[in-house]
């Protein structure tokens, strides 16, 4: 029944996303771990799809329960988790989890999968950079960016050294293929 899992993990507005999205793009044998998060949706994001959404106190019954392989508060009463529930309904489908996670999260998830999952750090080239593509992307109040800017220096320092694979996302082409080239690494051993 266990099957293999991908975890990318990175500070805010490096570029986690896009690379996830690429890669389910063209593996379609891949699936995206929804997780609980206690903030409100943003852009076109939908409950279901991109996030369980759900209010603090929610959160908390659902830590109560023992519901979580992991959970971590990200920002102040911003909740986000992994539900047991959800490791399960994937691997059960036969399908490989990816885990988009933020660095403490992903350490947690490579210590409780170990050498079934592959653990890929996306590096912001400068933290200039990172501001402009948190400003870029347009979704984020100038609070909520100071917050993720404050916080991304250290993210970067906890997970350097304490992954498989570290990405500099720099030029989007260039960080597709060296994706791939470790997905398909790990997916052959
Ligand atoms: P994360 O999931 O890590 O928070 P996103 O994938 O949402 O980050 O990326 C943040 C913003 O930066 C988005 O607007 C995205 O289109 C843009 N972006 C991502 N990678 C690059 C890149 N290599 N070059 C330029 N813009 C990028
Ligand atoms: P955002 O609000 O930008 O969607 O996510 C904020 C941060 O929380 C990101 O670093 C994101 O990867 C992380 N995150 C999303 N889901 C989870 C999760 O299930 N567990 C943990 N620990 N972090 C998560």
């Amino acid at each position: 029944m266990d099957g293999k899992t991908i975890i990318f993990s990175a500070p805010s507005g490096a570029g986690k996303s896009t690379v996830v999205h690429h890669l389910l793009g063209l593996h379609p044998e891949f699936e995206f771990s929804i997780s609980a998060a206690s903030r409100s949706p943003r852009g076109t994001e939908r409950d279901g799809v991109d996030y369980y959404f759900m209010d603090a106190a929610r959160f908390r019954e659902l830590i109560a329960q023992d519901a979580f392989v992991e959970h971590e508060e990200v920002y102040p009463d911003h909740f986000y988790g992994t539900l047991k529930s959800e490791v399960e309904r994937i691997w059960s489908a036969g399908h490989v989890i990816i885990f988009d996670v933020d660095v403490k999260g992903g350490a947690n998830l490579k210590r409780y999968f170990s050498d079934k999952a592959l653990s890929i750090l996306i590096v912001p080239p400068s933290m200039e950079v990172l501001e402009q593509r948190l400003r870029g992307r347009g979704t984020d109040t100038d609070e909520a960016i100071a917050q993720r800017l404050a916080k991304a220096q250290w993210e970067l320092d906890f997970a350097h050294g304490n992954v498989d694979v570290e990405l500099v996302n720099d030029v989007l082409e260039d960080t597709f293929r060296r994706a791939e080239t470790v997905v398909d690494e790990f997916l052959a051993r």
